[in-house]
C-alpha cells in the first residue's frame, strides 16, 4: 500500500488528505492543533506525534502549511523531513510561499539526496473538499510526472508550470488576480444592492455576464446568494486575512524586484492591513466588503456575536412575556 505523509491538516490540508485516503492512500497526519488533528482523524487519517513519526515509511510527504517560515522549520532539524524521510519519498510542498524559501527547499533537497516538487493549488476549501483543485507543479520533469500520480485524487487539473519555483511563481500571480477580483465583488456587489437589485438576480446576471468570476462565484460577500460563501457565516474565515494578505505581499515583492508596477494590488494590500488592524486577521477575507458602505451596515457582518447572543439572553430574561412564562 501506498503510504503518504500529511504536515498540515488546516481548513486545506485535512479536506485534501480526507480525499488520498478516500482514494486507497494510507496517510499519516501531523498538525500542531489537537482540533484540526482531532477532526482529521474523523476522516481516516492516521494521527503521528512528531514529523519524524508522519514521514517514516512514507512514498510521498505533503506539506501544506500557512507560510515559508513553517514550512522551512518542519524540513529542517533533528525532527524535520530531511532528517527522517526516506530518500525514495517525493518531497511535495503545497503551501502557498515566497519564491525564495522555495528555491531553497529545491536546492537543500538536491544536495542532501531527496526529490522535491512545489505544487500550490488554487480552488478552495470548497476544490480541496471536492478533490478539484488546480496543481501547478515546478520541478525537474522526472518529479513533476511523479508527483502528478499522488495528487491526482486532489486534483481537477494538474499544470506542469516548468522548472523548480514556476508552480509558486504561477501561485502569486494568480492569487494577486484574485484578490484583485474580490475588489471588484466587494464594491459591485454593494453598489448593486444600494441600487435596488435583489442580491441574488444581480449576482445571476453577473454570472451569465463580464463580471463573471471565480471569486464571484465561489465568495461572493452578501448572504443568502452562495451556501458557503463566508458572508453566510459572519465572515468566519474560509481564506484568512492573514493569509490573503500574504498572498498579494508576495506578489507586490515579486513586481518589486520585477520592475514593475502593481497599483490595484496595493489598495487591496492596504485594505487587508486595515482588517489586521482592527483585529480581524483571522476573519474571512471577502471582509474587506465593509469598507464599501458606512461603518456596521455590512449585511451578514457583526464584529461582535457574542455581546448579540447575550443581549438577546438578557432581552429574553427581562421580557414581561418570558418573565410571566418563568413564574408559570
Ligand atoms: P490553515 O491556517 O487553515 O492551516 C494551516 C495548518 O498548519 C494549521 O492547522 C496549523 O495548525 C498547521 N501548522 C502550522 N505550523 C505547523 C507546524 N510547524 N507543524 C505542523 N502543523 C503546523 O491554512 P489553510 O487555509 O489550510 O492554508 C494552507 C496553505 O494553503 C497556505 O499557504 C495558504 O495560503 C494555501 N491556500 C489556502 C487556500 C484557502 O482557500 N484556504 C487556497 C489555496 C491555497
Amino acid at each position: 500500500m501506498t503510504t503518504i505523509g500529511w504536515i498540515g491538516l488546516g481548513n486545506m490540508g485535512a479536506r485534501m488528505a480526507a480525499n488520498l485516503v478516500r482514494a486507497g492512500y494510507d496517510v499519516q497526519g501531523y498538525d500542531l492543533s489537537s482540533v484540526a488533528t482531532a477532526q482529521a482523524a474523523e476522516n481516516g487519517i492516521r494521527i503521528a506525534d512528531s514529523v519524524a513519526d508522519t514521514v517514516a515509511g512514507a512514498d510521498a510527504v505533503f506539506t501544506m502549511l500557512p507560510k515559508g517560515q513553517h514550512v522551512r522549520s518542519v524540513f529542517e532539524g533533528a525532527d524535520g523531513i530531511w532528517a527522517h524521510a526516506d530518500h525514495r519519498a517525493l518531497l511535495i510542498d503545497s503551501s502557498t510561499i515566497d519564491l525564495d524559501t522555495s528555491r531553497f527547499l529545491h536546492d537543500r533537497s538536491t544536495d542532501l539526496g531527496f526529490h522535491f516538487v512545489d505544487a500550490p493549488v488554487s480552488g478552495g476549501i470548497s476544490g480541496a473538499a471536492a478533490g478539484t483543485l488546480a496543481f501547478m507543479i515546478g520541478g525537474l520533469e522526472e518529479d513533476t510526472a511523479r508527483a502528478a500520480r499522488f495528487i491526482e485524487p486532489m486534483s481537477g487539473r494538474t499544470f506542469v508550470a516548468g522548472g523548480p519555483t514556476m508552480g509558486i511563481a504561477a501561485k502569486i500571480a494568480n492569487n494577486m488576480m484574485l484578490c484583485i477580483n474580490m475588489l471588484a465583488n466587494s464594491e459591485g456587489s454593494q453598489l448593486a444592492e444600494r441600487m435596488g437589485l435583489d442580491p441574488k438576480v444581480f449576482w445571476e446576471i453577473a454570472s451569465a455576464s463580464s463580471g463573471q468570476s471565480w471569486a464571484q462565484q465561489t465568495w461572493y460577500p452578501v448572504p443568502d446568494v452562495i451556501p458557503t460563501a463566508a458572508a453566510n457565516q459572519n465572515f468566519d474565515a474560509t481564506f484568512t486575512v492573514d493569509l490573503a494578505r500574504k498572498d498579494v505581499g508576495l506578489a507586490l515583492e515579486a513586481g518589486e524586484n520585477a520592475g514593475i508596477n502593481l497599483p490595484a494590488a496595493t489598495i487591496i494590500a492596504q485594505q487587508f492591513d486595515r482588517l489586521i488592524d482592527e483585529g480581524f486577521s483571522h476573519k474571512d477575507c471577502t471582509l474587506i466588503a465593509k469598507y464599501v458602505v458606512p461603518e456596521g451596515e455590512l449585511r451578514g457582518w457583526n464584529p461582535d456575536p457574542t455581546a448579540e447572543t447575550e443581549a438577546i439572553i438578557e432581552e429574553q430574561n427581562t421580557s414581561p412575556v418570558a418573565a410571566e412564562a418563568a413564574v408559570r
